[in-house]
């Protein structure tokens, strides 16, 4: 029991995010803790031998307040909550006035309802409240008008106190109605700024001419699955691809073409790998793809296949194209990424050596 009741006043994170609904909590919570408190104290103020009526009153009100505060706390029940607390207020504030007559200016007290009701039930649900409130309240505070009071309650007060009443139901709807549009405002600023964070999160590892993805989201998850293969001994390979010739493309149809050109490779390149290999633009027209959980020979049947659809695709522009690939598979134990670079690298060096258009493994020599 205890254990439950600390758990609920622990408010959950998602409700500290809504910064209203924290609000109407605390206000429905307040509200039945005071009324709780206040109808136990009235039980043993009204207690008496003959009238036991009053004090019997007093105690339902304050055991239903407090069962409300409990379905709040520990049921977490808002709506219910809300609704009672309200409800509750509407009826004890019409009866205590009805029966008050204002004396020693009782009425004063109703001027807490439209500051309690509109911030627990919100603008629409808590102005219909209001609104039923007065219209139970001024007529009878009308009806009273040289009645109350040995007669002081004229309508010089009545009107006074109708006033006071609209000005605080008018402070209340409005301050509510600005809250609540400058959340939203804040709301949608909070939106647009994650939506351009994860824009420029896409961008910083995005490369922008071919949309692969950038030489630095391809060093970090090197070193990640680096770190794995050392860990697991799982099988890692590089394959690294050079167009041949680029320049000459360049030279002859322009930078533009060479552009155009470079995509067509890149759309290439990642239609013909796995989902779980990875493909980067490692610079000018060079690209890399990562193959975790891949033998040095099925890398070299990845190349090769790669090989055989460039050499088979024409080109809008320019026709047909070559590229050399260096494929090597990563040493565990080798000390730095730089180090598997170099080696597939050398591949890459070998092959365009031997004449270009060709796929080449690196062999460990030592
Ligand atoms: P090799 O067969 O030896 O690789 O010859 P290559 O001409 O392909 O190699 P080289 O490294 O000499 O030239 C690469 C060229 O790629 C030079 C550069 O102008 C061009 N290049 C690099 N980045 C881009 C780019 O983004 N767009 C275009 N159009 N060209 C680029
Ligand atoms: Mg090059
Ligand atoms: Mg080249």
């Amino acid at each position: 029991m205890i254990e439950s009741i600390k758990a609920g006043f622990t408010i959950d994170k998602e409700i500290k995010k809504d910064p209203f609904l924290y609000r109407r909590i605390i206000m429905t919570a307040a509200l039945l803790i005071f009324t709780t408190i206040t109808f136990g104290v009235f039980v043993f103020i009204n207690f008496d031998d003959d009238n036991y009526i009053l004090p019997l009153v007093n105690f339902i009100i304050s055991i239903c307040a407090a069962l409300a505060l409990y379905s709040l706390i520990v049921k977490k029940s808002f709506n219910f909550s809300a609704y009672f607390a309200t409800i509750f207020l509407f009826t004890f504030l019409v009866i205590f006035s009805y029966f008050a007559r204002n004396e020693s200016f009782a009425l004063v007290w109703t001027l807490c309802y439209p500051l309690f009701v509109i911030p627990i039930l919100g603008t629409r649900k808590g102005m219909i409240m209001v609104v039923l409130f007065y219209l139970a309240i001024i007529p009878m505070a009308y009806l009273g008008i040289g009645e109350w009071d040995y007669g002081f309650w004229n309508l010089k007060g009545f009107v006074r106190f109708t006033i006071a009443s609209l000005a605080i139901v008018y402070a209340s709807y409005f301050f509510e109605v600005s809250a609540n549009s400058a959340y939203k405002t804040i709301q949608e600023i909070r939106e647009k700024e994650k939506l351009h964070l994860l824009e420029l999160e896409k961008l910083s590892v995005t490369d922008q001419l071919t949309g692969l993805r950038n030489r630095r989201y391809f060093d970090d998850n090197f070193a990640i699955e680096h770190q794995k293969i050392k860990r697991y001994n799982n099988k890692l390979c590089l394959i690294l691809i050079d167009i041949d010739h680029f320049k000459r493309i360049n030279d002859e149809y322009g930078h533009q073409v060479g552009d155009i050109v470079l995509k067509e490779f890149s759309e290439l390149l990642s239609k013909n790998i796995r989902a779980t290999d990875l493909l980067s633009r490692w610079g000018g027209e060079e690209f890399i793809i990562l193959l975790p959980e891949t033998s040095l020979e099925n890398s070299m049947g990845i190349a090769e296949k790669i090989h055989t659809v460039i050499n088979e695709y024409s080109f809008s522009n320019i026709g047909d194209l070559t590229a050399s690939f260096g494929v090597s598979k990563v040493d565990p134990n080798s000390k730095s990424n730089i180090e598997s670079f170099y080696q597939v690298d050398t591949a890459l060096y070998q092959a365009k050596n031997q004449g270009r258009n060709r796929v080449v493994a690196y062999e460990n020599k030592t």
